[in-house]
């Protein structure tokens, strides 16, 4: 049986992601934030800067041996981490330790997890490889670039991670964007049938 090993490219962009397609794979790069989020952003080796985000899922599935080995490490991660809250507890507070786990979970995330809500989506993610370093930041996101770009949400940069809430597109767009959505659902269903 061949091993199964996932595509080892980056984006090079605003979303940074490690390509979630099969090593050796044809076509653009192509990940997704979470395994059932429905849609994926693509981009290809010669401009990685230009993302594209389409509909589908595009996440790879690692092999069961370094699934089971994730999963023990993980384990160990929060007994340790859970003994640790503990020992806070009895020695300070409750508050003390769920503040203690809530910023350790925060801080561990290694992938971009978005919650989608119609037009909005927040998210937490990790800070760009090539960002300055911050400590603590605010920011706004906006939509494309320049001084008239509307406001579509905010950030909260904390060391290595980003929390964010923004609209994924101007209202005035959004109608527009379900239609064409649903085309492309409709097309799919007919090409399965
Ligand atoms: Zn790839």
């Amino acid at each position: 049986m061949r091993r199964r090993r996932q595509c080892t490219t980056w984006s090079c962009s605003a979303v940074d992601v490690q390509c979630q397609r099969l090593a050796r794979h044809d076509g653009p790069h192509g990940a997704s934030p979470t395994s059932t989020y429905e849609r994926h952003w693509s981009w290809s080796d010669g401009d990685p800067d230009a993302i594209e985000v389409l509909p589908g899922t595009v996440w790879f599935h690692p092999p069961d041996r370094a699934r089971h080995a994730k999963t023990a490490r993980r384990l160990g991660e929060w007994t340790a981490l859970g003994l640790f809250a503990a020992l806070l507890w009895w020695a300070d507070s409750w508050a003390t330790a769920f503040v203690f786990l809530a910023l350790e979970m925060l801080l561990s995330v290694r992938r971009a997890r978005f919650v989608d809500l119609g037009r909005f989506t927040a998210g937490v993610w990790r800070v760009t490889k090539v960002a300055p370093p911050v400590i603590f930041g605010v920011a706004f996101v906006l939509h494309g670039e320049g001084r008239n770009a509307k406001k579509a949400g905010i950030e909260i940069i904390l060391g290595p991670v980003v929390v964010g809430a923004f609209s994924l597109m101007p209202r005035s767009e959004w109608p527009a964007y379900k239609r064409s959505q649903a085309a492309f659902d409709a097309q799919q269903k007919e090409r399965r049938s």
